[in-house]
């Protein structure tokens, strides 16, 4: 039984789907479908993946157990940052995975903002897309400083960050007393939702299958009994016209196939009891958003006039956009994220917005939602092979929009020609948390501590 469709499901109360009317149909699966490569989860990635993928020529059936964007795609923020989370640099990089890698990945984020405008002016996405620029602005000496050792490591690697003084910082974001910021030239906004319907849309006109159902389990094929797990290929059971089926007219719930040679999990926090391996290697949390009602056109002059969207670079950051029909935007994490936490954390962001920007008018969250976010622990991404043949790329920790767009085109290339030496990270088996049960714990645990060191520094 699909038990996503529980009372605190927000999906369809989010700003972007009141300002994205129209759906992405996927027929549901029937019988048995055959294909090159199986894609699971229609997110970002997912398509990303499958769209590069059929633009080569291979035979793609990508399978979402919702609807396109369902996941983390269709309620982020939209802001489009080609950054790590966390300010990760060189350094920090290079010690984690080694300079190799650390080159390629710091590049292929470096490079990750121009290839979602890029791709959405190539294949005529209507999303809102603005490229220009993302703000951080540093509250502290210590962060000011950080600003000025990104912008040198970002401009050795060809990457043009620009580090701002405190009036500009000021013009930029029209409110505040930072002591500067970094932007992020190549960053900027979309309505995420309608990037990832046109996505799909994308796919589909290049061959991709789409397909709705879920994915319950996936074994190796037994038509190869005798093989080697996955070296003849895999078969997924899927879950079809189950209650929860929404998007669908088809109610009689089944179970269909798909017979891929591989497999890509692309399910992100959403995967479940699907693969253990890969559950108990990300931890996911919550993140809250809210969208305030429509503001005055003297406020939407002044503040963020270029409609940069900014975070700011505190342990917790306080982060806001302007939507298109001039809402703000922005919400965070919650130390308690309990299933009935929404309306408290709608009050509390909706008190920040007022307390970070003097003269708004009071702000009603007139939007509330939520959504999961797959954390890693380094705030670096993972590409996982969970057998032969069988891989997850996961794990974008809240940066995902311009690094799942990238890393779907990078795998897609790897899945083509099997050279491995361009990927950004390791490919390796999946590594488990220990104790990954109290990993739940972790998020609220650290976000404690980093408001906790906010308050301190703010002293
Ligand atoms: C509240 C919030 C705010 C965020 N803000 C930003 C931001 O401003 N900028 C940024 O860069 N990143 C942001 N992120 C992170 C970003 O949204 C994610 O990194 C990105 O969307 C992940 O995309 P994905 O394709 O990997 O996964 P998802 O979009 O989560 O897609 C996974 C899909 O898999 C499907 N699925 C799961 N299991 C199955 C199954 N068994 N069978 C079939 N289908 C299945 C799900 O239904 C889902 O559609 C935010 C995330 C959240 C939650």
């Amino acid at each position: 039984m699909n038990n996503r469709h529980t009372m605190h499901e927000t999906f369809s109360a989010s700003l972007w789907s009141a300002l994205t009317p129209e759906t992405v149909p996927a027929q549901p699966l029937q019988g048995t479908e055959t294909c090159d490569v199986a894609v699971v989860g229609a997110g970002f990635l997912g398509l990303s993946l499958a769209l590069h993928l059929a633009e080569q020529g291979a035979r793609v059936v990508l399978l979402e157990a919702d609807e396109v964007g369902f996941g983390a795609s269709g309620r982020n923020t939209g802001f489009v940052v080609p950054r790590l989370k966390g300010s990760l640099g060189q350094e920090a990089v290079t010690r984690l995975i080694g300079a190799d890698y650390a080159q390629r990945l710091l590049r292929l984020v470096g490079e990750a903002g121009d290839g979602v405008f890029d791709l959405v002016k190539r294949l005529g996405i209507a999303c809102d897309a603005e490229q220009n620029g993302f703000l951080a602005p540093a509250p502290s000496d210590a962060t000011l400083r950080s600003v000025e050792k990104q912008v040198r490591e970002g401009n050795a690697l060809g990457q043009p960050l620009v580090a701002l003084d405190a009036a500009q910082t000021r013009a930029q974001l029209g409110f505040g007393a930072y002591r500067g910021a970094l932007l992020v030239p190549s960053g900027g906004q979309i309505n995420p939702l309608a990037y990832v319907r046109g996505l799909a849309r994308a796919a589909q006109a290049a061959g991709v299958t789409l397909r709705q159902g879920r994915v319950t389990q996936i074994e190796a094929d037994r038509l190869q009994a005798g093989s080697a797990p996955g070296s003849g290929g895999w078969r997924l059971s899927v879950a079809v016209g189950e209650g929860g089926d929404r998007r669908s007219d088809d109610s009689s719930p089944r179970t269909a196939f798909v017979r891929a040679a591989r497999v890509v999990l692309t399910t992100n926090a959403l995967v479940g009891q699907l693969r253990g391996d890969v559950a108990r290697s990300l931890f996911p949390f919550a993140g809250f958003q809210i969208a305030s009602q429509v503001m005055p056109e003297a406020i939407r002059a002044t503040l963020l006039p270029q409609h940069q969207p900014m975070a700011d670079m505190r342990n917790s950051p306080f982060a806001l956009r302007w939507s298109r029909d001039g809402r703000l935007v922005g919400g965070g994490a919650s130390i308690f994220p309990t299933a009935g936490a929404l309306p408290r954390m709608a009050e509390y962001f909706a008190g920040k917005f007022n307390e970070a920007v003097p003269g708004l008018p009071a702000i009603r969250a007139e939007f509330q939602w939520r959504g999961v976010i797959a954390g890693t622990g380094d705030f670096l991404p993972r590409l996982w092979q969970s057998a032969p043949g069988l891989y997850a790329p996961i794990g974008c920790n809240g940066r995902g929009v311009a690094l799942t767009t990238a890393l779907g085109r990078v795998f897609a290339a790897y899945l083509n020609d099997g050279d491995a030496r361009a990927l950004p990270v390791p490919l390796q088996a999946p590594k488990p948390f220990p104790m990954h049960a109290l990993t739940r714990f972790g998020p609220s645990l650290w976000l404690a501590q980093a408001r906790w060191r906010d308050a301190r520094s703010a002293r």
